[in-house]
């Protein structure tokens, strides 16, 4: 329980003072702090709060007082590749004019798009100019004044310029109970119908709407100035806006389904993690991702049920899970440990592990997506690198 009693919510967008929690976690552990393996705790733990405004509809942390890390992980191959599709489809819209300038709101996640836009003819704005094209990937939902964030994007587009916005739905957090989104850090879960209506409020229009598989839904938004002539594609935003609509994702019954999603999918890893020490095997996990934190303490799984969890990324060497304590190993560790199963907490990985990682299934294990509902998925094609060479994991296969 926490001392204080929690203080009253103000919306970040609209400051509206009426909304209702969606969604309370309880105090948790900041997701994006991995304390040193030999760190024996308690690690700080804070109310981790969603709150829907009953006045504009944005969805959003209800407080917030950790400092944020946010430690560049490994960047998944699906996020570079959805990353290659979007500024395809952008530049097939008509939106990235040759010659331009862009500048962008970079995410603490990585996924910088700048090389892919340099490549279809677009160069830099000089600092504090306003730019022809204006690309936010990931990058707003981490503003705690959400006004202020908007605003600032914004400023930053020149008159006639584009401002892209790209987002995880939250029509897809809500419809697949992606309830582990919600963290510290991460301020905003976005609504298309809200984020429009969001931009409209600046005077921008919302121009063209993509849809992308990452995440399980992931969406970019092109706007202008409502005043400015341009390419429109219309029919693609309202076919996003009804789509989701439909999902209730403006409502507190639709996103209040994430409660129960949260306690099913807890439940389901306990009970599978419970059930394979009780016959032996031996499961490991994959991805210290931030969302698979919540996931973790929520199901309150330590290391006498996963006894490690393997990661790529050099910042994470040498830690733990905070909350739970389960220690992060490198990939060739989990490799030769010969696990019976790997828990994989980021499903758009399964392909790249599956390919990154072939002796896991050469030595008879399988691989389980926890994401965070828990699914395995059908077995991998043969790989012809799982040879008996023992080369380990994590190699990089070009
Ligand atoms: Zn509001």
């Amino acid at each position: 329980m926490s001392a204080a009693e929690p203080q009253p919510v103000t919306c970040r967008w609209c400051g509206a003072p009426d909304g209702e929690v969606v969604l309370d976690l309880g105090d948790q552990p900041a997701a994006d702090h991995f304390p040193a393996v030999d760190d024996p705790g308690p690690d700080p733990v804070h109310p981790l709060r969603m709150w829907l405004c009953a006045a504009c509809g944005l969805a959003q942390l209800a407080e917030d007082p950790t400092t944020p890390e946010e430690p560049r992980g490994a960047e998944p191959e699906a996020l570079v590749a959805q990353a290659r599709d979007a500024v395809a489809r952008a530049h097939s819209a008509g939106l990235l004019p040759a010659g331009g300038t862009v500048t962008e709101f970079g995410s603490p996640h990585g996924g910088t798009w700048l090389e892919l836009l340099a490549a279809v003819g677009l160069t830099g704005a000089a600092p504090g100019e306003p730019a022809d094209v204006v690309v936010d990937c990931f990058g707003l939902m981490h503003a705690a004044d959400q006004a202020a964030g908007l605003a600032e994007r914004a400023a930053a587009t020149a008159p006639g310029g584009t401002l892209l916005l790209q987002f995880h739905s939250l029509a897809a957090i809500v419809a697949d109970g992606q309830w582990n989104a919600l963290r510290h850090g991460h301020f905003a879960y976005y609504a298309t119908p809200v984020l429009a209506r969001m931009l409209e409020a600046i005077g921008f229009e919302v121009t063209h709407g993509f849809l992308f598989d990452l995440y399980g839904g992931t969406v970019l938004l092109a706007a202008r100035r409502r005043e400015v002539d341009g390419p429109r594609d219309i029919p693609s935003v309202t076919h996003l806006l009804e789509r989701e609509a439909a999902l209730g994702v403006t409502d507190t019954g639709g996103v209040g389904t994430l409660g129960k999603a949260a306690q099913r999918s807890a439940e389901a890893l306990r009970e599978h993690l419970v059930a394979a020490r009780e016959a032996g095997r031996l499961v490991l996990g994959y991805a210290a991702a931030s969302r698979a934190v919540p996931l973790l303490n929520r199901a309150q799984v330590g290391p006498e049920l996963l006894p490690a969890v393997a990661d790529a990324a050099p910042g994470k060497r040498g830690r733990r899970v905070p909350g739970v304590g389960v220690p992060i190993i490198v990939p060739d560790e989990l490799v030769a440990r010969r696990p019976d199963e790997v828990v994989l907490f980021v499903a758009d990985m399964l392909a790249e592990m599956r390919r990154r990682l072939p002796d896991v299934e050469a030595a008879g294990g399988r691989w389980v997506v926890a994401d965070p509902t828990l699914a395995v998925p059908a077995a991998g094609p043969v790989h012809e690198a799982a040879g008996p060479d023992g080369g380990g994991g994590g190699r990089p296969t070009g």
